[in-house]
């Protein structure tokens, strides 16, 4: 039986550390300490976090190429983005340091229309809040919400997924040595059945998850019954429209990233390509022709487009989902394999006819695999983009204003994204509708999440 929490090499199946689940002791102690240190961190100033932060960010970016390795051994990411995501990080950390002191200030209303003195609403830290974060961007998935956490003067517990133990032991790591006191941020090393006891804690505040619906779904659960605020940010089936007034070239090079991103297991990776019928050919070649020139092999070689699948399952679910496709009458244009050989690899692959019978019409598929839907005009192309239950991402392009207009107005999504693929900036709001999420990351939306907004009429 394969270990719990272990770090597993993808790229091998080779077991190449393993973890001790912490014992029922060490979560009490870690909930007292989270609990007690929330007391006095609410307390500290910003510009107190602010420096804690920068030597912090200072820290991982020294650190990066380290830090991206352990990522690539741990979920087979290519090691330049895992590189790029350890120094995202920094610069998340940066945003929060630098911004929320502003996003957090008192906003004042009209005293005079509330028969008041002053009348305000101030954002104060809710305390303890549990972060279930997932593999896939193992520092930067748990970094947008601890940098803004952290910043509103809230406290984590951080439960990382289990194949990912050194990631999660390394953020609580670099973050005390940023200087956050002790108890500020802490790892715990528990496999998803622990969840439960520690989210019904009432030192426990909130909950925010990214992962599976059905994981967001247990959580939710929990939470609601304890009457807890969550915030879930869960899968994706991202539309990528391509209308025929856009820039083709652009628009497959685009799309290409967009899939094959992360090898393929992104949230906001664009999923389904839904073409207009005046370009759909010339975009299916071309678009065919760049997947298949792409390198699948080992991540940690420059040359490499495209590393393992993070886990044996996920592999396994992906190859159900083509082959559940082929049965329902739809067509691979190129990949749909597995190499021979070690390692979780899986080719970029283009699936094209799928019918609302096979499964990819509307689940999420977490590899590099391209569904590709041929839209007769733009209703018919918002019909497809929207027939999913998700609604995470959404890409559209077009030069043609009222296109625009429409696809920002239609397309069921938490975000929009015209010419350009989906990326989340700490600048922007990030979360989805529908089964996708609720709740908002990043931005000055993302750090209000988990404050207590307190209404305060002096008379
Ligand atoms: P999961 O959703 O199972 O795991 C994400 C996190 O949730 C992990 O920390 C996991 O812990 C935890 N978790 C899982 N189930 C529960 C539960 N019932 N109660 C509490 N915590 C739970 O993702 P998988 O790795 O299994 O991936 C499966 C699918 O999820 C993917 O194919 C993809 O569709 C989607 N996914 C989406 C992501 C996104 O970015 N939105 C990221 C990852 C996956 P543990 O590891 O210990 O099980």
């Amino acid at each position: 039986m394969l270990p719990v929490i272990a770090t597993i090499n993808p790229a091998t199946g080779e077991t190449v550390k393993t973890f001790q689940s912490a014992t029922a002791d060490e979560i009490e102690r870690a909930i007292a300490r989270a609990a007690d240190t929330a007391r006095t961190y609410r307390t500290t100033t910003f510009a107190q976090r602010a420096a804690w932060m920068h030597v912090t960010a200072d820290l991982l970016e020294a650190e990066a190429d380290d830090v991206a390795a352990m990522m690539t051994l741990e979920m087979g990411k290519t090691l330049a983005s895992a590189k790029a995501e350890a120094l995202k990080c920094a610069t998340g950390f940066r945003f929060y340091a630098d911004n929320a002191e502003e996003m957090l200030a008192d906003e004042h209303a009209d005293a005079g229309a509330v028969n008041a003195s002053q009348a305000f609403a101030r954002y104060q830290p809710l305390g303890v809040v549990l972060a279930i974060m997932p593999w896939n961007f193992p520092l930067w998935q748990a970094v947008r919400f601890a940098a803004p956490a952290l910043m509103a003067g809230n406290v984590g517990l951080l439960k990382h997924a289990s194949n990912v133990p050194q990631s999660a032991l390394y953020l609580a790591d670099v973050i005390s040595r940023g200087g956050f006191p002790d108890g500020a941020f802490q790892t715990l090393l528990i496999g998803s059945g622990a969840v439960e006891s520690v989210l019904r804690d009432p030192r426990v505040a909130a909950a925010t998850l990214t992962g599976s619906e059905p994981a967001g779904r247990a959580v939710a659960a929990i939470a609601g019954d304890e009457v807890k605020h969550t915030v879930l940010e869960l899968g994706g089936s991202d539309p990528f429209i391509v209308m025929p007034s856009a820039d083709l070239d652009a628009a497959v090079k685009t799309a290409v990233t967009a899939r094959v991103q992360n090898n393929g297991q992104s949230c906001i990776a664009a999923k389904r390509f839904i073409v207009h019928t005046d370009v759909y050919d010339e975009f299916a070649t071309e678009f065919v022709e760049a997947m298949s020139a792409l390198t699948v092999g080992d991540p940690t070689d420059p040359a490499t487009d495209i590393g393992p699948l993070a886990t044996e399952q996920g592999r396994a679910d992906v190859e159900e989902l083509v082959a559940d496709a082929v049965a329902n009458g739809a067509e691979i244009l190129c990949g749909g394999a597995r190499p021979d050989g070690a390692g979780w690899y899986y080719p970029a692959t283009v699936v094209s006819a799928i019918t609302p019978a096979a499964r990819m019409y509307t689940e999420e598929v977490f590899g590099p695999v391209a569904g590709l839907y041929r839209a007769a005009d733009i209703d018919e192309a918002v019909t497809i983009a929207n027939a999913t239950s998700f609604g995470l991402g959404s890409n559209a392009w077009t030069t043609d204003a009222a296109e625009i207009d429409r696809f920002v107005a239609d397309l069921d999504a938490g975000g929009v994204f015209i010419n350009g693929m989906t990326v989340s900036y700490p600048e922007l709001p990030f979360g989805g509708v529908r089964r996708s999420g609720t709740g908002r990351e990043l931005s000055a939306h993302g750090i209000r999440e988990f404050c207590n907004i307190k209404t305060v009429w002096i008379g």
